[in-house]
């Protein structure tokens, strides 16, 4: 490569053969640096984008470019996902017979291929073809193998570092997702290539929402969840395989597609589970933290910790499994009282305590954090963000601070008096006057405290009490049966009238009482959507690929928001390169133009009946109840019949405030069409109909 590519040259190829218009961060400035032949280093958070870094510049280099992973499960996925795009690409590793590692060897030499994977044992092998006549460049992902210091070492990685004597001219890429300082230093001398230039992003992962609740009632609460989404993948990670059995099993009987994963489960039905979740065949996983690290499926919704992580690096590893397609994701974490007693545990039997037990407070201190969790959480990894996030719990639902210092006296006095002998259960049982039997064989009915707190739920106590342990008015004896005790602090409320500021437990709403299988089913509607879904997932059958490799979540909702309904309306979409529109292209704007061609009909006569009655002065709730339909149904009439510029006047059905409220929301759900994520968003506290007239209002005033 004497000259430099022209940055329209990039970008005509990132469209031509990925599909995308643009870059993301820093992925041009990667590629231009590789394509003059510098190595390189990319630290960039999963999800982020790696890939594309070392497969555009492979189109450009004479050569192939190698690609050593250690996941010799995702080559094969890899690999189609680059013939998907019309990329000549193949792999090499130990699972393949003579005559198949013969064939690549044949593809190198005639150069019939852009890139090769490899494991990096199966390296060794290759020494006919590594030379600088067939090889221009060296791709290492997951470099943080190669380290001792990184998390998961691998032996086989060390023998890289031979690469750059071998082929000194050709460059070298380091990728990996793990940001740690002292990992990085060692993957540059570990592969002697020092004077690599580096690129770090953001570990920001704006799309994936967090929140934490507390763990009361959570398989209810995570039917709940899983019922609100319909259609969406998602993981539950566990703490014990156990767990991942019992609550697979309580999840299947209220019919929730659910499957467990776990180490302990035989290899077949392991890699069975895994092919059904990433083919979409299988929504849900419950798992403990073994599922994962070789799953590369972009349209993950979800991640639900049922138990609280050892520590904030496999937190944030584990809910980045969720939205790497960079739509809406969520993490939501239970956090219980009950498994930070339980890790404690596991970690006295360790060899580095006094470390996992400062990553488990850290971790603690972001479950029960009152300030914005992102900030908390990219903070551990060194990085500051300025403004709050707005995606988190905290933020969208502060907590309100009250003077909390009676309670907190009640609550002290009872431990006092109680000897500081007895661990929180115990002691919330006597505030609220318990007549159980161990309170009553104990005698501790005739405490002065006993029944003083009656007026305040057992779950609130318990917010209320692990509160004051935060703020250190109390803190609990883990090697004394965690009992809890006094420390200085309680003197001073106790006895020196010092005020103590609490907050409010958070509401978590009733389960509703319908049925779980009527709402389930009613959920699933006949929306482009699912007809474009159920397309991809027949399309994806029959090539025998992952459905995500067809078109990712994100190119999907593009789909059914544009819908295109020729060949150059179709290439506009993100995610659709010219093999993309050449081969799956017609079947879906067929599918398009059947689902318009159905809708239309059936959609233009009811709305104009709807518009009828509401010239004549019905009310909405009049105009529902004639026509037998629901409210939203006719405010979704009419917003349309609005846009069409008719003569109704929206805004009487909406308030500024709520205006402002769904405009930030959108902003923040990139201008999503679905209502149902801004439900969600608003805390499920503007309803429906609101939310649909003010996206109205807001698309015309555009
Ligand atoms: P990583 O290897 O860093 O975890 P990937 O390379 O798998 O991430 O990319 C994650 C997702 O982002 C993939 O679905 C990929 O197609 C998509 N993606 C990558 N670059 C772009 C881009 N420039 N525009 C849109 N989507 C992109
Ligand atoms: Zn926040």
């Amino acid at each position: 490569m004497e000259h430099e590519i022209a940055e329209q040259v990039l970008l005509e190829k990132l469209k031509s053969n990925f599909g995308y218009d643009s870059f993301r961060l820093q992925q041009q400035e990667i590629i231009e640096n590789i394509l003059a032949k510098n190595d390189t280093l990319v630290i960039m958070p999963t999800g982020g984008g790696k890939s594309i870094c070392f497969q555009l510049p492979a189109l450009f280099f004479e050569g192939i470019t190698i690609v050593i992973s250690p996941l010799i499960a995702l080559m094969k996925d890899q690999v189609d996902s680059l013939k998907a795009n019309g990329i000549a690409a193949s792999y090499y590793n130990s699972s393949q017979s003579t005559e198949e590692q013969e064939k690549v060897f044949d593809e190198v030499v005639t150069k019939k291929i852009k890139l090769l994977y490899v494991a990096p044992e199966s390296l060794g092998l290759l020494q006919n073809i590594l030379n600088k006549n067939y090889v221009s460049c060296i791709a290492i992902d997951e470099a943080h193998c190669i380290s001792a210091w990184g998390h998961d070492f691998r032996p086989s990685y060390k023998q890289l570092s031979f690469l750059k004597k071998s082929l000194p001219g050709v460059p070298i890429v380091a990728l990996t997702a793990t940001a740690d300082k002292a990992t990085q230093e060692d993957i540059l001398k570990q592969l002697a290539i020092s004077h690599a230039t580096k690129y770090i992003s953001s570990f920001n992962r704006e799309n994936i929402s967090l929140e934490v609740r507390p763990a009361n009632d959570r398989v209810q609460q995570i039917i709940k969840f899983i019922n609100k989404k319909p259609n969406e993948a998602g993981i539950i990670y566990c703490l014990s395989r156990k767990a991942t059995e019992q609550l697979a099993s309580k999840l299947k009987q209220n019919n929730i597609d659910a499957k467990a994963y776990h180490a302990g489960l035989p290899f077949e039905e392991r890699a069975k589970t895994q092919e059904a979740f990433i083919k979409d065949n299988c929504e849900v996983i419950c798992a403990t933290i073994a599922f994962g690290m070789g799953i590369d499926k972009s349209n993950v919704r979800w991640v639900i910790h049922y138990n609280m992580p050892k520590n904030i690096e496999g937190y944030y590893q584990e809910i980045g499994r969720s939205g790497r397609d960079g739509l809406p994701a969520k993490a939501l974490l239970f956090h219980s009282y009950a498994d930070v007693i339980q890790l404690r545990q596991f970690i006295e039997n360790t060899g580095n305590k006094e470390v996992q037990e400062a990553k488990l407070d850290r971790m603690k201190q972001f479950a029960e954090a009152t300030v914005c969790r992102r900030k908390i959480l990219l903070s551990y990894f060194g990085e500051l963000i300025e403004n709050n996030c707005g995606n988190c719990d905290v933020c969208k639902n502060p907590p309100q601070f009250f003077d909390g210092t009676v309670i907190a006296q009640k609550a002290l006095s009872a431990i006092y008096r109680l000897g500081e002998k007895e661990a929180m259960g115990t002691v919330i049982d006597v505030l609220r006057g318990a007549k159980n039997a161990t309170v009553l064989d104990k005698n501790y009915q005739y405490l002065k405290t006993y029944g003083v707190g009656n007026d305040i739920s057992w779950k609130d106590w318990q917010h209320y009490l692990i509160q004051l342990v935060n703020q250190g008015y109390s803190q609990i004896a883990f090697h004394l049966n965690n009992t809890l005790q006094l420390t200085d602090f309680s003197k001073k409320v106790l006895f020196n009238g010092e005020k103590v500021q609490l907050t409010t437990p958070v509401e978590i709403k009733k389960e509703e009482k319908t049925t779980i299988t009527k709402t389930r089913k009613r959920a699933i509607k006949d929306t482009l959507f699912e007809r474009l879904r159920k397309l991809r997932y027949r399309i994806a059958e029959e090539e025998n690929i992952a459905a995500y490799l067809v078109f990712n979540d994100a190119t999907l909702k593009e789909i059914e928001r544009e819908r295109p309904r020729t060949d150059e309306e179709f290439l506009t979409i993100s995610g659709v390169g010219q093999r993309k529109l050449e081969v799956y292209g017609g079947e879906f704007i067929e599918e398009i133009k059947n689902f318009l061609k159905e809708k239309k009909k059936t959609k233009k006569d009811t709305t104009l009946e709807t518009y009828k009655l509401y010239k004549e002065d019905f009310t909405i709730e009049e105009i529902a109840e004639s026509r037998k339909l629901k409210p939203a149904t006719i405010f979704s009439h009419l917003s349309k019949l609005y846009l069409e510029g008719k003569d109704v006047s929206l805004d009487e059905f909406t308030t500024p405030e709520v205006i402002k409220l769904v405009a930030n929301a959108k902003k923040v759900l990139k201008n999503e069409m679905t209502l149902k994520p801004y439900f969600e968003f608003l805390e499920e506290k503007v309803p429906y109909e609101q939310i649909r007239v003010a996206l109205t209002i807001l698309q015309k005033k555009r």
